[in-house]
């Protein structure tokens, strides 16, 4: 018998009212840009599947929604209401809302069953969750007990000794990392799987002392490589499939590699400078499939991996039937859900490095949950509704505690009214983010940085107090460094470097220098935090595909490469026969 006689009754009337086209599907417009889109027959069964309502708003505007909840990378030093101290945040100092050490929130002392109010009948759901969700401390930083000597990273997990690190799921000695699994001993990436000894490369699996490589698989000792795979010894070159001693695209002998090499100095930052704007133009000159999709089995989308029937997905990885949805792994069924390792039947879900939830809906960072919906910061929880903060516990409606009896027959009135309303079925409104929208995901990468269309959308894009870099004692302008890695003193440790370009000031730690050294690599001149906004150019998370023509046959594709920078763009067949 159904917990929720009353609410599966409304929704199924909902649903025998809706009038479809003859392919089952239907069009709507954006409730928030009027733009129009379809919601296929698919999407329909899905929705009645778990009992939602259908989207009012596109996918696009779902994204924003959602990435409105991120701040990942932009820090801030605040005050903790725990401790007094200075602490640092993923939250800007004015903010409303309470901020405690991560050390604390996560240890088990902290219990946010403590700051629990009624949900009452009648009221707007979300404008009661508002002030409730202010109530309940967070932490400053998403960096929970898995993590060991790791604690400045944000939304990561399975963490040791990592320095800087975001949206990472599990690594080992990595300094300034984004969104990474298994790697180990590396510096400056983003998307690194299962490899180790890495420096300033992207998009790369199984690889070992890579040195700007980016979106290739099983290669080692290498630099400068682009869309490579299974190669060893390799400098500047693209496309290439298992090869040894290549040098700029040009297959060389052992010997003769060896001498070439010997005569190129990577720890001399003139050098090293040289050679990086050489890349740039070999990366724009390589050559290029529709997409970036491997192994993806009726797919549509891009950055997908060993999946199958995933719709309309962006970085989605080993998953099945994901629609509409952005950086997952081993992910089931799901919808609009943006992160984590292995959701099922999710919908409307955001949360980074968290893994096995099941059936929650409309939440915000939310670990190893069951039939979760409208929460935030939960772990370990199951039929809980309008929850924040909470761990272990079950049948909570705004972190107040109900017998199992009591908690369905409230929900069951919630939901129902909720849904006749118009209330639910829909993510948190924009104005409920904890986060400004110039911190949010939405501004750290291209595609949603549009002020004013976000301000007529009702997000808050107030100004955000730049960290003001006041000039430091004992530091060093980044220009004055020595320009070889050998002539570089130990004392450099003890000094502030100065990013002039981007007034900034950083340190450098022990490992990147003895890192630097082992490996001849000039050093850093960039704010390490500038180095990572740097990796996240490439994606622009308002993803359009465009109609383009094959650069070998003229046929027709559907590309996510933009005719104007990308001119090699060759159509599946063609790639597969050029790159052998
Ligand atoms: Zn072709």
């Amino acid at each position: 018998m159904s917990k929720t006689p009353e609410f599966d009754k409304t929704i199924e009337k909902y649903f025998s009212e809706l009038k479809t086209d003859e392919s089952g599907g239907l069009w709507r417009s954006c409730a928030l840009s009027g733009e129009k889109f379809y919601i296929r027959k698919e999407d329909i069964d899905f929705y009645k599947k778990i009992s939602v309502s259908l989207p009012t708003f596109s996918y696009k505007e779902r994204l924003r929604r959602k990435l409105a909840y991120l701040n990942s990378y932009t820090l801030f030093r605040v005050k903790s209401a725990h401790s007094g101290k200075e602490i640092i945040a993923a939250y800007p100092p004015d903010t409303s809302f309470k901020i405690y050490e991560h050390q604390f929130w996560f240890s088990g002392e902290f219990d946010a069953l403590g700051y629990g109010m009624d949900c009452e009948m009648g009221k707007n759901f979300f404008d009661q969750f508002d002030v409730f969700q202010r109530r309940v401390p967070r932490p400053n930083l998403m960096t929970d007990s898995t993590n060991v000597r790791s604690d400045f990273s944000n939304f990561s997990t399975h963490l040791k000794d990592c320095y800087l690190t975001f949206d990472t799921l599990s690594g080992e000695n990595l300094y300034y990392f984004l969104c990474c699994e298994k790697s180990k001993d590396c510096i400056d990436c983003e998307s690194m799987f299962s490899s180790e000894f890495c420096y300033s490369s992207q998009l790369v699996h199984n690889s070992y002392k890579c040195f700007f490589v980016e979106r290739s698989f099983d290669c080692r000792d290498s630099y400068f490589l682009y869309d490579c795979r299974n190669c060893e010894c390799c400098f500047m070159c693209s496309n290439l499939r298992h090869k040894k001693y290549c040098f700029m695209n040009q297959q060389l002998s052992k010997e003769e590699y060896e001498e070439k090499m010997k005569g190129i100095n990577l720890g001399s930052y003139k050098t090293l400078k040289k050679y990086k704007n050489e890349f740039n133009e070999l990366k724009r000159n390589a050559t290029y499939k529709p997409d970036n999709n491997y192994k993806a089995t009726n797919c549509f989308g891009d950055f997908i991996e060993n999946s199958r029937g995933c719709y309309n997905s962006y970085f989605v990885f080993d998953s099945e039937n994901t629609n509409y949805c952005m950086g997952l792994i081993r992910a089931r069924d799901s919808y609009d859900t943006l992160g984590g390792d292995s959701p099922e039947l999710c919908y409307e879900f955001v949360s980074l490095s968290v893994k096995d939830n099941y059936k929650v809906k409309f939440s915000f960072q939310m670990n190893n949950c069951r039939e979760v919906e409208y929460s935030h910061l939960c772990r370990n929880c199951s039929y809980c509704f309008g929850c924040v903060g909470l761990d272990k516990k079950s049948f909570c409606i705004f972190n107040k505690q109900y017998s199992e009896k009591e908690y369905w027959k409230k929900l069951d009135k919630i939901k129902t009214w909720m849904l006749e309303r118009r209330e639910y079925g829909e993510f948190f409104p924009p104005r409920l983010s904890p986060f400004p929208y110039k911190i949010s995901a939405n501004f750290s990468y291209p595609g949603f940085r549009d002020l004013k269309e976000a301000e007529k959308y009702g997000y808050n894009v107030s100004d955000i107090d730049e960290f003001s870099d006041e000039a430091k004692e004992n530091s060093v302008d980044a220009d004055e460094l020595p320009d070889n890695i050998e002539d570089t003193l130990d004392d450099i440790l003890s000094k502030n470097v100065f990013d002039r370009e981007n007034r900034k000031y950083f340190r450098l730690t022990k490992y990147e220098l003895d890192f630097y050294k082992r490996f001849n690599l000039a050093l850093p001149h960039e704010h390490p935090l500038i180095r990572l906004g740097r990796f996240r150019e490439i994606y622009n998370l308002k993803i359009e595909p465009y109609e383009r023509v094959c650069g070998k046959c003229g046929k027709k594709i559907t590309s996510f490469y933009n005719p104007e920078v990308y001119k090699n763009v060759f159509c599946e067949e063609c790639y597969a026969r050029e790159i052998v």
